[in-house]
C-alpha cells in the first residue's frame, strides 16, 4: 500500500499550488488504497504564521481532501508536526556525525556573509567553502569548550544521484557543483527542511513523494542523505509549475489563488477540485469533449500519475466558472443541497436590500436558481444589481404608450392561463398587431415596467420567470 504525504510549511494560507499537491497525493493514495499523511513542516520558526495550521486543515476539509494520518488523527507514526519531533532529529544527526557524513561547523554569520559578498563581487555562485570539514578533533573540542555555537552540515559528494522522476523522467544533477555543504541542523537545535524532510519521509514509511517542481533540485541532495543513512529512498514525482493562461507566472500576490478566497467568492469545492484536475493533467483527456464534473471517487478511479505532463499547467479561469456552474446545477438536483442554495441566496438578497419589500417566495427563488444555471456561475451574481429586478420592484420605469393600452394589456395577460415563455411570446405578438402598437415599442415598455432595464433577458422569459402574479403586480404598479 503506497504511503504519501502533503507536507506544507505553515507560513501563510493555502493557495492553489498547495491544494493541487494535496489533491494529487490524496487521489494517488485513494486510487491505490494507500495512506495519505498530513505533516506540518514548521522547523523554520521565524516564518511561522499563527493560525495557519488550523486554516490549512479547514481548507483541506472544505475541499474534501481527507488525511488518514496527521495532526489530530491516527498517531501511528506521529507526532506529525516537526517542531514536536526535535528529539528524533537529534538522535538521527548523531548517526550521521558518527558515520562521518556530517560535521560541526563553527563559521560565524559574519564569515558566511563575507563569503557571500566576495562571491557576488566576482560573479560566482555564492556557496559555503566547506572550511569546517577539515577541522581537527582538537580544534573541534576547543571550540565546543569555548562555547562557540555551531551548526551541523552534510558532506556533499560529487557523484550525482540520478533518479527517475515519476513525471519528468530521468533527472541527474550534481548538487556539489552549485552548493556548499548544506546545513542539516541549525545552531538552535532545529533541523533544516532538507534534513527533517528526509528523516520524516523515512520514519513515516513514505513510499512516494509527490511535490511541486520547485523541490526537484533538492531531490539529489535528499538522495545523498538517504544514502548516508543507508536507507532506501521513496520514489519521487514533481508536479509542474502552475502558470496563467498566457504562460506567465502566477502573480506574487498569492491572494489571487488563495483557497480561502475562492471559497469566499462563491466557488464550490468540487468545482475547484475539478478545475485543478482539468488544468493539471493526470487524466485521459478527450479533446473537444465538454467539461463534466467528477466526484472524488471518480477522480481517484481515473487518476493516472503518468498522465501528468511535465509542461507547466496553464490555468484557464473560464474552466473554473464552467465547473462552478455545473456544480450549482448538480446541487440543485439534490433536495438538501438545493435547500441550502435557496437559503444562501435568500440571505444574500436580504443583505443587499435590507429595507425594501422583496419578492422572495420559496418557489420564486427555486425557479430563479434553475433558470440561473444557464446564466451565472456563482450564486452571488444573482444578488448583483443586474439581477435586482428579480427581487424588488423596479424604479425609474419608462413607458412609451398610454395608460389605456397598459390597462388593456393587463387585461389580456390576466386571461392567459399558460404563463410560459412560448405562449407569452405568441400572445404578446398578437396583442401588438390587434392593438396597432409596434412590437419593439411594446417590448421596450414591458421590459422597463418589469425590470427597469433597457436590456437583459427576453421579455417573455422574464415574465415567465417572475410568474403571473408578480408580472401583473408590476404592471399595475405603473398604471396606478
Ligand atoms: N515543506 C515543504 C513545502 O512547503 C515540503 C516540500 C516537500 O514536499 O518535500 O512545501
Amino acid at each position: 500500500r503506497p504511503r504519501v504525504r502533503f507536507a506544507p510549511s505553515p507560513t501563510g494560507y493555502l493557495h492553489l499550488g498547495g491544494l493541487r499537491t494535496a489533491l494529487y497525493n490524496y487521489l494517488f493514495a485513494k486510487s491505490r488504497n494507500g495512506v495519505f499523511i498530513l505533516r506540518i513542516e514548521d522547523t523554520d520558526q521565524t516564518r511561522k504564521v499563527e493560525g495557519s495550521v488550523d486554516a490549512l486543515i479547514k481548507d483541506l476539509e472544505w475541499a474534501g481532501i481527507e488525511y488518514h494520518e496527521g495532526p489530530g488523527k491516527s498517531n501511528k507514526y506521529g507526532p506529525y508536526v516537526q517542531s514536536e519531533r526535535l528529539e528524533i532529529y537529534q538522535d538521527h544527526i548523531t548517526k550521521l556525525l558518527e558515520n562521518g557524513s556530517a560535521y560541526k561547523c563553527f563559521c560565524t554569520e559574519r564569515r558566511l556573509n563575507v563569503l557571500r559578498r566576495d562571491a557576488v563581487k566576482s560573479q560566482r555562485v555564492p556557496k559555503y567553502d566547506n572550511k569546517c570539514r577539515n577541522l581537527s578533533e582538537q580544534e573541534i573540542k576547543d571550540k565546543i569548550k569555548a562555547g562557540v555555537p555551531y551548526c551541523i552540515r552534510f558532506k556533499l559528494t560529487s557523484d550525482c544521484q540520478a533518479f527517475e522522476d515519476l513525471i519528468f523522467g530521468g533527472i541527474a544533477y550534481d548538487v556539489s557543483m552549485n552548493e556548499g555543504d548544506p546545513v542539516l541542523m541549525k545552531s538552535d537545535g532545529f533541523p533544516t527542511y532538507h534534513f527533517a524532510n528526509v528523516v520524516d519521509d523515512h520514519l513515516m514509511a513514505v513510499t512516494h513523494v509527490l511535490r511541486g517542481v520547485e523541490w526537484q533540485i533538492s531531490t539529489t541532495k535528499h538522495l545523498l542523505i538517504y544514502r548516508a543513512f543507508g536507507w532506501t529512498p521513496p520514489r519521487f514525482g514533481h508536479l509542474p509549475l502552475i502558470v496563467n493562461a498566457d504562460g506567465t507566472k502566477l502573480s506574487k500576490r498569492q491572494s489571487d489563488v488563495k483557497v480561502e478566497d475562492y471559497k469566499k467568492n462563491g466557488i464550490y469545492p468540487l468545482a475547484l477540485v475539478n478545475y485543478i484536475t482539468l488544468s493539471g493533467g493526470g487524466f485521459d483527456h478527450v479533446p473537444g469533449a465538454g467539461v463534466r464534473l467528477k466526484d472524488m471517487d471518480e477522480l481517484a478511479e481515473e487518476f493516472q500519475i503518468d498522465k501528468i505532463s511535465s509542461h507547466p499547467s496553464r490555468l484557464n479561469p473560464d474552466l473554473l466558472e464552467e465547473c462552478n456552474r455545473l456544480e450549482i446545477k448538480r446541487q440543485l438536483q439534490d433536495e438538501k443541497l438545493s435547500k441550502d442554495l435557496s437559503s444562501k441566496l435568500e440571505k444574500l438578497i436580504e443583505t443587499k436590500y435590507p429595507e425594501q419589500k422583496k419578492y422572495v417566495t420559496e418557489e420564486h427563488i427555486k425557479s430563479v436558481l434553475n433558470w440561473a444555471t444557464a446564466r451565472v456561475t456563482r450564486i452571488e451574481d444573482l444578488a448583483s444589481s443586474e439581477f435586482g429586478f428579480l427581487w424588488i420592484l423596479p424604479s425609474n420605469t419608462e413607458i412609451d404608450f398610454d395608460r389605456n393600452l397598459l390597462i388593456k394589456l393587463l387585461d389580456t395577460l390576466e386571461r392567459i392561463e399558460r404563463f410560459d415563455q412560448e405562449n407569452l411570446k405568441d400572445r404578446l405578438r398578437e396583442f401588438s398587431s390587434t392593438n396597432n402598437v409596434k412590437f419593439p415599442t411594446l417590448m421596450k415598455t414591458l421590459r422597463s415596467v418589469l425590470s427597469g432595464l433597457k436590456e437583459g433577458p427576453g421579455v417573455a422569459e422574464m415574465m415567465a420567470l417572475l410568474g403571473k402574479a408578480q408580472s401583473l403586480e408590476r404592471i399595475k404598479a405603473v398604471i396606478r
